[in-house]
């Protein structure tokens, strides 16, 4: 059984450990660089990435982080997450920093301007059982992808899912749904690479 860290410096964190734990996997937060030796994987949750940004550089966690997620670990973001692992940002502010880990361009607060919030039925390519139901908050979309990142779904045009190798980035939130597909899919892509 993998275990899998939820980066617990702001955001949603206990949401995921429970549809972490839903999908079998042993779930457990991550604040300090010693506790990110210890996962398999670890999720980013959604929440304000600008926070998360700046608790990472205080918490010593910017560089772990990014040397972990470049030897190859797993990784999945939701909507803060997902800016989190772009390897570039619009929209961001100054100062703000990503870890990078995927080869795509990420919009923050891309849906936000019409819509604070909305939910949507969304195709997931690689889950079975009908579509997923997409919790948007202040939600970013892809820009664009690069050659190695594969797209897993769109809404209204806009890439809401991007897989690039261990990495996984969604525009939405399937921790707020009780469908743990989306968490299953990940523990999978983590099971698959132990
Ligand atoms: N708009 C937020 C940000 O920029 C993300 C919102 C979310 O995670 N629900 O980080």
């Amino acid at each position: 059984t993998p275990t899998i860290g939820v980066l617990a410096l702001q955001g949603d964190v206990r949401e995921h450990l429970i549809a972490l734990a839903a999908a079998d996997a042993v779930a457990r937060p991550v604040r300090r660089p010693e506790e990110l030796t210890e996962v398999d994987a670890l999720v980013i949750p959604g929440g304000e990435s600008t926070t998360m940004s700046k608790l990472a550089v205080l918490f010593g966690m910017l560089e772990p982080l990014r040397e972990r997620v470049r030897a190859g670990m797993p990784v999945y973001g939701t909507c803060a997450g997902m800016i989190m692992l772009a390897n570039k940002l619009l929209d961001g502010r100054e100062d703000q920093e990503t870890l990078g880990g995927i080869d795509m361009i990420v919009r923050r607060n891309a849906f936000g301007r019409q819509n604070e919030s909305f939910e949507a039925k969304i195709d997931f390519a690689g889950i079975e059982g009908g579509p997923v139901e997409g919790v948007f908050i202040r939600a970013p979309w892809v820009e664009s992808v690069g050659g190695g990142a594969e797209v897993l779904a769109t809404y209204d045009g806009h890439t809401v899912a991007v897989r690039q190798g261990n990495v996984l980035a969604t525009s939405f939130h399937p921790e707020l749904t009780g469908d743990d597909r989306v968490h299953a899919y990940f523990v999978d892509m983590v099971r698959a690479g132990l």
